[in-house]
């Protein structure tokens, strides 16, 4: 065995094999992988082998049709047959609701490079004739799914990884990771111990052990599932051809053929998590006893859809476990708080996703950033909170939902309440309606009281729609209030802050006392933040940011402190607070705060330490509903005091409460983008607009490549259109035409309250970006006409914010 090497990968899995691949393909040969056993000793030797690109994110999505793609130039590269069987699949709709989801998949695929058409329920007899159509209302078909030889394939990209020049060991189990003081690390076997530079835990069942081992706790947990596999059918030994894959939502359940027979899968309606307290380090080609009372309701219902299957001998009942993320998507990338340490674990679709997985650490590792926007499986999106304990509930959740439908307004019950504020409880009385982001409670709306907060899931407008115009029209007319504890807020300190900050950066960094907003860019020039800098002091600053995208930026800030003097922290829960706004805001302020608050006394865009409703306070002048408007940041046990104050000095002023779902209406009728949707590494400064906050004059990470977009001009733009609906809207990823054609697709929007808009932003070719273009923005399967509106239509010259 090696004693050296570029990157150790812990696990011989499809992901750690896939992994070894793509960092051999793209150039780091010097990789190794250590396996326990032999290779596919884990979940990935069991597996139903069935493949297909639906996912809930659309950049998964993408990487599931490359993994797919990826298989026959893996077979012919490593000589290593993969068993790939590309009948196509159709995912099945029986009642209107998956129709409308199916709708929204069709949309997204139209500009993911996916070839998804919807087929009749004769051509679904046609080509399955043991299906039962009259069961469906309709079918969507995808020609890349189909299935795969699980153990073929991973084989395949090790000896394709092994052709490359990268080579693994079997039967070398990782007993210790120890790093050294430069940040490399040891990692030891019984057969010797190599020193690497960067470890990949890519330890699929046994990810939590393997993260122990480097004092790491990972939520994710194996999940026991089941699948059976019938005896020869008549009608399937009949046929030259074979049968394609599908997928039954509202079943729950997974099916293709398998020899002459069938292979059915389905997700239980109650989880079994499998081996909670870790799993044994002696588990190896073992499966579990079936439990077959767990599936037995909906095996009924498969045999209803596909009756040949009642009558069909059951050859092999397999339950064997693999594991789940907390959100049903992968964890991968960098870990925060950790050096050279790379996750490639929770992957719970190893045979759609591995490929895409690979491929994106091994960018990720080699080029310093993916190809692709991966937040949406980047370990990054989960923080502290994420305890193993919460892992395991909010996996089972998501075991139960595989194939579940999630409303655009729909949030999930389990595992609430993770972290809260001191006002949980008083703005439930009040009738908050509540969503979570990074494990904290955020009110979304307020109804009349708790017994009022109720929303029904759905794709249309909800109930909801006319208590948030309420508090939009407050906030517009009045002023209203609203907790900013989910904000992320990043303390750089010492004498070389500004110095950090003007490299890290792009946009101009103020001067002590005021702030400005500022894109920090990849040295690709894509997007990695769509910060506000506030200066403290000449020594001291704070940057307020996309609470989600907390951790994310922390590593970010932690991996460019190198050579500078300068000190990073993480404070985002020592700031709780409330956002003030509306044209009352000003005079709700100055009588809790002994300040001159004058439109002279605090500009737009100050800040100070000063003390407001008798607590001790940061006060800024901001707000993102484009109203006058002030954030008071306050350490969290004074929280329940400014509230007081603030509820008792906004007495004749028409002080309403406001949730995100009427910030993000708000936004709308401004032009203003959100991160993690319309700002995301997929895009440039130049593309979303925010290359107008860039300070050109300085030296920053991507200088050179927003240069180079500047002088030869971005080919796509973001834009804002206005949509012509009828009690729905856009709930993002649809798809935006031009007669007839994709052109692009909407990041983010709903329904502008004040304007009386339906609204969304998205990215086009930039030569429709012009002011009055006329679009169509495919909702439901319906072509709606849209207008691109190049100046807000609230405020456009922002006189009310700056007033
Ligand atoms: C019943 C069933 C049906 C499934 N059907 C499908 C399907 O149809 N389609 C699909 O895409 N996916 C399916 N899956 C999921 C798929 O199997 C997993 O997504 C995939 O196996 C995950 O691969 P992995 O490499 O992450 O983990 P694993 O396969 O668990 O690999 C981890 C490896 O790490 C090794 N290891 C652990 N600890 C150490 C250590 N300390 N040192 C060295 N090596 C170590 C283990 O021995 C193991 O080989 C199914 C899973 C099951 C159980």
């Amino acid at each position: 065995m090696e004693s050296q090497a570029r990157v150790v990968i812990i696990g011989g899995g499809v992901v750690g094999c896939s992994i070894l691949f793509h960092l051999a393909k793209l150039g780091w040969k010097d990789t190794v992988l250590l396996e326990r056993n032999e290779l596919t000793s884990g979940s990935s030797w069991h597996a139903a082998g069935q493949i297909h690109t639906i996912s809930s994110d659309p950049n998964i999505s993408r990487l599931q049709g490359y993994t797919i793609r990826l298989y026959k130039e893996l077979e012919e590269l490593s000589g290593q047959s993969v068993g790939l069987h590309s009948t196509g699949g159709f995912y099945l709709a029986s009642n209107k609701d998956w129709y409308d989801y199916l709708k929204r998949e069709r949309s997204k695929a139209r500009y993911m490079g996916l070839d998804q058409e919807f087929i009749s329920l004769e051509e679904v007899a046609r080509l399955h004739p043991l299906i039962d159509p009259k069961r469906y209302i309709a079918a969507l078909w995808d020609p890349l799914d189909g299935d795969i030889d699980p153990s073929g394939v991973t084989y395949a990209y090790a000896k394709a990884a092994k052709k490359l020049g990268a080579s693994y060991h079997t039967h070398a189990a990782v007993i210790e990771t120890n790093q050294r003081a430069d940040g490399s690390w040891d990692v030891v076997t019984a057969n010797g111990t190599i020193h690497a530079e960067h470890i990949v835990n890519a330890g699929g069942l046994w990810a939590r052990e393997v993260g122990q081992l480097s004092g790491l706790n990972l939520p994710v947990q194996p999940m026991e599932h089941h699948y059976l596999i019938t005896e020869t059918i008549p009608q399937i030994a009949e046929r030259e051809e074979r049968l394609p894959a599908g997928i039954d939502y509202e079943g729950n359940m997974y099916f293709r053929q398998e020899g002459q027979g069938m292979l059915l899968g389905t997700y239980e309606p109650v989880a079994t998590p499998w081996s909670v307290q870790g799993t044994p380090q002696n588990f190896g080609h073992e499966l579990l006893e079936p439990q077959l009372d767990h599936i037995a309701e909906r095996l009924e219902l498969g045999f209803e859809r596909i009756p040949a299957l009642a009558d069909a001998g059951i050859k092999d009942m397999i339950n064997g476990p693999f594991t789940f993320g907390p959100d049903g998507n992968p964890m991968i990338g960098p870990v925060p708080g950790m050096r050279n340490y790379w996750a490639a674990v929770g992957v719970m679709a190893g045979f759609c996703q591995a490929g895409g997985v690979g491929k994106c650490l091994a960018e990720w590792m080699i080029e310093g950033e993916p190809e692709v926007d991966v937040w949406a499986m980047d370990i990054a999106r989960f923080g502290d909170y994420a305890s193993p304990e919460w892992g395991t509930i909010k996996s089972s959740e998501n075991y139960e939902r595989r194939f579940v439908m999630t409303f655009p307004n729909e949030t999930l019950p389990r595992g609430r309440c993770q972290r809260t504020t001191a006002l949980y409880d008083r703005l439930t009385a009040r009738g908050a309606v509540w969503g979570d982001g990074f494990g904290l409670e955020a009110a979304l709306w307020f109804a009349n009281g708790p017994d009022d907060a109720h929303e029904e899931p759905t794709f249309r407008r909800s109930r909801a729609h006319n208590y948030v115009a309420t508090e939009v029209k407050a906030v517009r007319e009045a002023v209203g209030l609203t907790e900013i504890a989910n904000f992320a807020k990043h303390a750089i300190k010492g004498p070389d802050a500004r110095k950090f900050l003007d490299h890290v950066m792009a946009g101009r960094v103020p001067q002590p006392g005021r702030i400005s907003l500022s894109p920090m860019l990849t040295p690709k020039g894509k997007l990695y933040g769509d910060l506000t800098i506030a200066c403290l002091g000449e020594q001291e600053f704070m940057i307020f940011g996309s609470g989600a995208a907390q951790e994310m930026h922390r590593r970010w800030f932690e991996s460019h402190l190198d050579g500078y003097d300068v000190s990073y922290v993480n404070e985002s829960r020592r700031h709780h607070g409330i956002g003030l706004s509306g044209p009352n805001a000003r005079e709700l302020l100055a009588r809790i705060c002994r300040d001159d608050v004058s439109s002279e006394g605090l500009k737009f865009r100050d800040i100070r330490r000063t003390f407001v409703g008798a607590v001790p306070a940061i006060l800024t002048r901001l707000s993102f509903s484009g109203e006058l408007g002030y954030e008071i940041y306050v350490e969290p046990e004074y929280q329940l005091k400014l509230y007081e104050s603030i509820l008792e000095a906004g007495e004749g002023l028409g002080l309403m409460h406001y949730g995100l779902r009427a910030l993000m209406s708000m936004r709308l009728e401004k032009n203003w983008g959100a991160w993690t949707l319309d700002f995301r590494p997929d895009f440039t400064a130049a593309q979303s607009g925010l290359d107008i906050f860039i300070d050109w004059d300085k030296d920053f990470i991507g200088k050179q490549a927003a240069l180079a977009e500047r002088d030869a001009e971005p080919t796509i733009k973001l834009v804002t259109m206005t949509i012509d609906t009828d009690g729905i809207d856009v709930c993002n990823d649809e798809a935006i035409l031009e007669d007839g054609e994709c052109v692009g697709y909407v990041t983010s929007g709903g329904y502008a309250h004040h304007v009386g808009k339906s609204m969304a932003l998205g990215y086009v070719p930039a030569d429709l970006a012009a002011d009055g273009t006329a679009l169509e923005v495919e909702i439901n399967g319906e072509m709606c006409p849209a207008k691109v509106v190049a100046q807000p239509l609230y405020d456009p010259t922002g006189e009310r914010m700056r007033g």
